[in-house]
């Protein structure tokens, strides 16, 4: 994790777009590949393995999810330079876009 993310700058919010999504999928990626590989050794009696994965596992979901929670927060927080409203945030949902929810505004 990077420490502070920058607020309010619109060129930075495609930039916590990707980090949002990179910290999402990550941790799912994580998962896909650690999860199975958890049984296969767990079935086996492999303490050690397993432990380490599991480990492995935790840390990299904690960091992963970690990251895309503070980038989530960072894009609710940012405010449309158009309309001056939450950009991704309406009474609707907080989903992370690229286009303002109450002005139409796009930030590819
Ligand atoms: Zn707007």
């Amino acid at each position: 994790m990077k420490g502070v993310i920058a607020l309010g700058n619109p060129e930075d919010y495609p930039d916590l777009v990707r980090r949002y999504w990179r910290g999402f999928l990550g941790g799912f990626a994580l998962f896909a590949i650690i999860g199975p590989l958890l049984f296969i050794f767990g079935q086996r009696h492999y303490p050690v393995v397993s432990g380490v994965l599991a480990m492995v596992l935790g840390v990299g979901f904690l960091w992963c999810w970690g990251s895309a929670v503070a980038a989530w927060s960072a894009i609710l927080r940012f405010r449309c330079p158009r309309c001056g409203k939450r950009f991704a945030l309406s009474c609707l949902s907080s989903w992370p876009t690229s286009t303002c929810k109450h002005c139409g505004l796009f930030l590819g």
